[in-house]
């Protein structure tokens, strides 16, 4: 069995599925694994080292995308640079794996199952127990959180820490996370690792042992109707309790030095949670730093993939976090398309069980068919 690793096209794109090490793992079975030339370049990762650990490197795209019985990405296939569509490299029969964006970009998923390839999509690995390991919009969103935390500190006039000096005392910032799923935990583990007063408000009252659990002071906004889905995630709640929601919440935003945002509703756009009239009650010199700029924004002032500055806030709308901590974000997906691939294939053969749910769930194209509904619905 060949399974290839390509090289990310999409601009900005830094990961690489999988690195040396995995690599390592999946030879010491005996599959015969493929890098595309440079695949690793941007993640620190030279075509030395991934040869060291027993890959043939590849230069020419057409061959590795051909020769693979199983083809590795990070970013969903796309038009590349020379007009080629991606998808249209692949023929009947391979597998591919990354996330593939199956609800945002459902073409993508059409366009595979037309080509009739079976398509593995990261983000539709159930977050269940079992499959933790394989779970890549966590890894991800775990760097999304931690690097959301730094880039609020470096944009802030100010320090996080509180410092007694000989030149005065300093007091720690305010920061208030908003939205405590995986991505809103660990921006409260890194702001209070950098010694910031950390509050955070989340939707599902699930969270708030956990948010405690890390130091921080959970706001509490009583929403009298079901906030939790299937899954643990969040549902979209009534106009009505967002609104009482943004009443509770603008005290916390306006007294805060930094406001980090992560609330997400899965195939939805992300609620607006700061308003136009919040962020004009903040102080100057502020930050909001907003994980769902490009699925809409948490803040009204966001722009995606840009920084602006709103009566001295300024509000920044990072776009593909993860990517920009590639050697660990790299190193978690790495090990999360690792889990995925061994838990796929027995003896050097693909072993479609559908029965199983994390294989039901997470193969969004097989044989000719679109495999979940939502993504038909998404279609339709
Ligand atoms: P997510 O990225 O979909 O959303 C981020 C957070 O935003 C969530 O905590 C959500 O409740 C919150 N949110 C949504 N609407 C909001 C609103 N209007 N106001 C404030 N907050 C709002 O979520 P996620 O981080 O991917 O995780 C979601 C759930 O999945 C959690 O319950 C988590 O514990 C669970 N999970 C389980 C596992 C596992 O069991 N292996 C792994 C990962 C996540």
């Amino acid at each position: 069995m060949k399974i290839a690793v390509a090289k990310e096209s999409e601009v900005g794109e830094r990961r690489v599925a999988l690195i040396p090490d995995t690599v390592a793992r999946l030879v010491k079975q005996g599959i015969e694994v493929l890098v595309e030339a440079g695949a690793g370049e941007r993640a620190c990762f030279s075509d030395a080292t991934y040869e060291a650990a027993g890959a043939k490197i590849v230069s020419d795209t057409a061959t590795l995308w051909g020769e693979a019985d199983v083809l590795l990405k990070v970013s969903p296939l796309q038009e590349r640079g020379d007009g080629q569509h991606e998808a249209d490299l692949l023929h009947e029969g391979q597998v591919v794996i990354g996330f593939l964006d199956p609800l945002g970009t459902p073409t993508l998923a059409q366009r595979l199952a037309e080509r009739k390839i079976t398509a593995f999509s990261m983000e539709m690995i159930p977050r269940t127990t079992r499959a933790q390991s394989m779970d890549a919009l966590s890894s991800q969103a775990s760097v999304a959180g931690y690097k959301a935390v730094l880039i609020a500190a470096a944009a802030m006039p100010k320090y996080f820490p509180m410092l007694t000096t000989a030149a005065g005392t300093i007091p720690p910032a305010k920061v208030f996370i908003m939205g405590a799923g995986v991505a809103g935990l660990q921006a409260i583990a890194t702001a209070r690792r950098l010694g910031a007063v950390v509050e955070a408000f989340d939707i599902r009252p699930a969270v708030k042992e956990e948010v405690q659990s890390l130091g921080a002071k959970f706001i509490e906004v009583p929403i009298e109707e079901d906030t939790v889905a299937a899954g643990g995630y969040a549902k979209e709640i009534s106009e009505a309790a967002k609104q009482r929601s943004r009443e509770v919440v603008a005290e916390h935003v306006k007294t805060a030095d930094a406001v980090i945002t992560t609330a997400q509703v899965p195939g939805r756009k992300a609620p607006l949670l700061v308003t136009e009239e919040m962020v004009a009650q903040m102080k100057p010199g502020s930050v909001i730093v907003d994980l769902a700029a490009e699925q809409g924004g948490n803040c009204a002032c966001t722009k995606p993939g840009k920084d602006v500055l709103v009566n001295g806030v300024t509000v920044i709308g990072p776009i593909n976090l993860p990517s920009s901590v590639p050697i660990h974000a790299s190193q978690m997906y790495a090990k999360n398309v690792l889990t995925l691939v061994q838990y796929l294939v027995t003896d050097q053969a693909l072993n479609l069980n559908f029965a199983d749910d994390i294989i039901d769930a997470a193969c969004i194209t097989h044989a000719g068919e679109i495999r979940n509904q939502r993504i038909k619905d998404a279609l339709a």
